[in-house]
Formats: structure tokens, C-alpha cells, sequence
């Protein structure tokens, strides 16, 4: 088939690797110069388990909450000149939390990640693609967290099949030699096998990769609107109209006006989080692997000779100089709060950057047939769409040839959301 993906994000470029590798032509449409330029430019990088991501499924980060008073910056902050939009998204949200928690969408999530690393190391073994991957995640407790949290959340990793180890603060500073010493830890969680990497090395890798085996890749190519022939589709770009057999959007925050015209509604939030990337300047004090800071909703992870630290959540706040600044202030006083001796504390951040997580209120990705003839989707991962996009996108391929699905189809598709 002649396949034609719209977006050359971390979603759309596993996308093109697995239908290439199913036989299909394709071609991704970018709208940017480059690819990854948006949601994919520098996420956490947060990849296994799932389970443990405080931005995940409403349900999770919720529970994960352990009881504690939490920073304003940590919770979802919600305005807008329309302010009813984001508060009706929110209300929904809140009420698929209640009504689902997450006996449905737990089991789903696991096995979409467990095929997401099987993918990922199918991809490793076959191009060895660097991604400045690391292992190993540490959760400090600061206060001794409720019986009944604590239950909750091994429970969630048991259930998830996760290696973790409850830790005292001596065994918890052994793994994790830079933190502060001035930091009193009522315990920590370890989970050993948990991993991260940084999403847009390996994105670019697997792009790169791709290239010579015929990898059609169009940048400067925005798709104007998109069509359902009967027979297949048909893509509006500035200067001309493409045909297709088939074509999936992967197209991150701009899904929604593409699939406007087509009446497809997809109920999503664009939510802003923040991350600054810093260059390690003391080795020896530095995180070795990741480190969650539940409190805040702050994911810090290495990546090579580097930190990044993200966090915030925001509906509906346009992007200001303001907010940057603060988000810096706080994301870097939380870094240097944990791990103090690993930067210099006057050191400028190498890279501060806003993205935005489309999520649907279920926090799942939606991935599958749109409804519409030829036209597929591959989007709104929330918080995690590097570390499950193999996953997604091999889901995709499957539905797409028509294979049998791994995962449940039902789980992930735009079905579940009407
Ligand atoms: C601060 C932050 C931290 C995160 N941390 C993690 C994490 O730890 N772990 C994790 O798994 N995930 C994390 N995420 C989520 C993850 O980054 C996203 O889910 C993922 O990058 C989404 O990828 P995508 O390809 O769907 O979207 P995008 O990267 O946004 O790609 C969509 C692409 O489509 C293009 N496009 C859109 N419309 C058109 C058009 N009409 N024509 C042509 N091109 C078009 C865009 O230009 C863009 O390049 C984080 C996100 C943020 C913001």
C-alpha cells in the first residue's frame, strides 16, 4: 500500500518504521523544517513502567499522590479567555476518573508498554539506534507516606509485573549517591529495570535510519485538510493534492483542526508542561538514573552528560516570558534541592522549553481506524507518547493490514471516548 503519515513526531516516525517494515510505501508530511519540533523536542523521557509516570491516566497520578500536600505547580492550573472549554474538559476528565479508576485501563496500558519495549528492542537488535538510555528509578519519600498509599501504589507495580524495592535513606543514598544531605527521607521506592532515554535522539536515529530503505520524508509540507475518497485518500498540501491508500494522523496537537471537516470529534486537552535541559557539571553528584519527585510532578532523568527536569501542567494558558521564567525558577530550585552538588547553582540552563501532551480524559493514546475510510490515527499519548510510541505505532500496523491486534483494539480506540 502507499501510505502517507502526517507528522514526523516521535508518534508518526515509529509509525513510518513499522508499516515500512510491514512492505508499505510511505510518506510523512511535516509541516516544521525538521522533524520532532514539537511534543517529541525534549520530553522527560520517561519509556517503563507506565505505571510510575505522575502525568499518566488521571487515575494513576492521582493515587500516586501518596497523601501529600502538593505544590500548586504540581497540579493541572486551567484558564482561558474561553474559559469554559478547558473547565468542561477537566470536569470530564475528573468524572472518566471516577467512573473508570483503573481496572479497565491498567491492564490495557501494560500491555501496550510490554509490546512498546518488545518493539523497542526489535528496533535496537535490527539498527542499534543511540538514545542516551538509562536505567534504574528512584521515588524519594520525604514524609512517610499513609499505609494505604503506599498499598496502592505496590499494588500498581506488582500488578504491572514491575521489579521495585522499598529502601531505607542509607540504601536509597547508595543508589543514588548526589543527594542532598540535608534531605531527610522517610523511605524510597527503587524500581531497578525502569527505564528513560532521550525520545528525539532516538527519533532522529530510526529517521536517519530509514532514509536509505526509501523513506520519503517531506518537511516544509503542511497537510491542509484531508479526504476520504471511497477508494482511498486524498491530502491537500499548499501547492498540490496527493493520493493515498491509506493515511494516519499523527499529527500531535493539530489532530483535532485536521479532523474538524471530517466531523471526527476527538475530545482532547492540550496540556503544557515545561522541561530544562542542563548540562552536568560534577559528575560524581549527579542522578545516575531517574528520579521522581511526586510531590512536585517533577520527572528528572539523565540523558548522557546531561539532566533534564520537567513538570507543570497547564490548560489553557497561552505561552508568556513570564511563565517561562517561573517554570525555570522552580524546576531548577527543585533539581538543586535533590541533587545540589551536580550543577553550579549560577550555571545557565542549556535549554528551556514549553511543549504540550494532547490528552484525551482516559490518558490513554488513541490509536486506530477514525471512523472514516483510509483515514487512521496515531495521537494524544499524553504523558506517554515516547516511551509507548513503538507500541502505538506497531497497534497501528496491526490494525491497519488487518492482523490480529496484541493489545485490545477497543482499549485504544476513538470508540471508547463517544
Ligand atoms: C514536558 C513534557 C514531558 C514529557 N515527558 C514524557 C515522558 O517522560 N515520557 C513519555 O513517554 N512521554 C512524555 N511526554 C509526552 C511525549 O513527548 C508526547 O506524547 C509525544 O512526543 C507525542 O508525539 P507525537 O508524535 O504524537 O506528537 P508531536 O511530537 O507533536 O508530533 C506531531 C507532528 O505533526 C506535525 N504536524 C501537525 N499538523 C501537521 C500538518 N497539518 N501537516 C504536517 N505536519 C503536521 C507537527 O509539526 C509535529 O511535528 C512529555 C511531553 C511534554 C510536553
Amino acid at each position: 500500500m502507499k501510505i502517507a503519515i502526517v507528522g514526523a513526531g516521535i508518534a508518526g516516525i515509529a509509525t513510518a518504521f513499522e508499516l515500512m517494515e510491514a512492505g508499505n510505501e510511505v510518506r510523512v508530511f511535516e509541516q516544521h523544517r525538521a522533524a520532532g519540533e514539537e511534543a517529541s523536542f525534549a520530553p522527560s523521557g520517561l519509556m517503563w513502567p507506565c505505571v510510575i509516570n505522575p502525568w499518566g491516566a488521571s487515575a494513576f497520578s492521582q493515587s500516586l499522590q501518596l497523601g501529600m500536600a502538593r505544590p500548586p505547580f504540581a497540579e493541572l492550573r486551567a484558564q482561558g479567555a474561553v474559559l469554559s472549554a478547558p473547565r468542561r474538559w477537566a470536569r470530564r476528565q475528573q468524572a472518566f476518573a471516577k467512573k473508570q479508576r483503573d481496572a479497565e485501563t491498567l491492564p490495557a496500558l501494560q500491555a501496550l508498554e510490554l509490546l512498546a519495549m518488545q518493539r523497542m528492542q526489535h528496533v535496537q537488535e535490527l539498527l542499534d539506534i543511540g538514545g542516551q538510555f538509562s536505567q534504574g528509578l528512584l521515588l524519594p519519600l520525604r514524609k512517610e507516606p499513609g499505609a494505604a498509599a503506599l498499598y496502592e501504589l505496590t499494588r500498581r507495580l506488582s500488578a504491572a509485573h514491575v521489579d521495585y524495592r522499598r529502601c531505607n535513606e542509607a540504601e536509597a543514598r547508595a543508589i543514588e549517591p548526589g543527594l542532598a544531605t540535608d534531605i531527610q527521607m522517610a523511605c524510597a521506592i527503587h524500581l531497578p529495570e525502569a527505564w528513560s532515554g532521550n525520545g528525539r535522539l532516538f527519533s532522529q536515529g530510526l529517521l536517519q535510519a530509514m532514509q536509505p530503505h526509501g523513506l520519503q520524508l517531506h518537511t516544509q509540507h503542511a497537510v491542509r485538510s484531508i479526504h476520504s475518497t471511497g477508494s482511498g485518500v486524498r491530502l491537500q498540501l499548499a501547492d498540490s493534492e496527493q493520493h493515498f491508500d491509506a493515511a494516519v494522523l499523527c499529527a500531535g496537537g493539530d489532530t483535532n483542526r485536521l479532523l474538524r471537516p471530517l466531523d471526527v470529534q476527538l475530545p482532547s486537552a492540550a496540556i503544557c508542561s515545561y522541561s530544562a535541559s542542563i548540562q552536568i557539571s560534577e559528575e560524581s553528584l549527579a542522578p545516575r538514573g531517574s528520579v521522581i519527585d511526586l510531590e512536585n510532578s517533577m520527572i528528572l532523568t539523565r540523558q548522557g552528560s546531561r539532566l533534564r527536569i520537567s513538570g507543570g501542567a497547564e490548560l489553557g494558558y497561552p505561552e508568556s516570558a513570564e511563565r517561562m521564567e517561573e517554570a525555570r525558577h522552580l524546576l531548577t530550585s527543585v533539581l538543586l534541592e535533590w541533587f545540589p552538588g551536580c550543577i553550579q547553582p549560577s550555571q545557565s540552563i542549556l535549554q528551556m522549553w514549553r511543549g504540550t501532551r494532547l490528552t484525551v480524559p482516559d490518558g490513554l493514546p488513541v490509536v486506530g481506524p477514525s471512523g472514516i475510510p483510509g483515514i487512521w490515527l496515531n495521537t494524544a499519548h499524553g504523558g506517554y507518547g515516547w516511551g509507548l510510541s513503538m507500541g502505538c505505532a506497531h497497534h497501528l500496523r496491526q490494525s491497519l493490514m488487518g492482523h490480529s491486534p496484541t493489545v485490545d483494539p477497543q482499549a485504544f480506540g476513538l470508540q471508547r471516548l463517544r
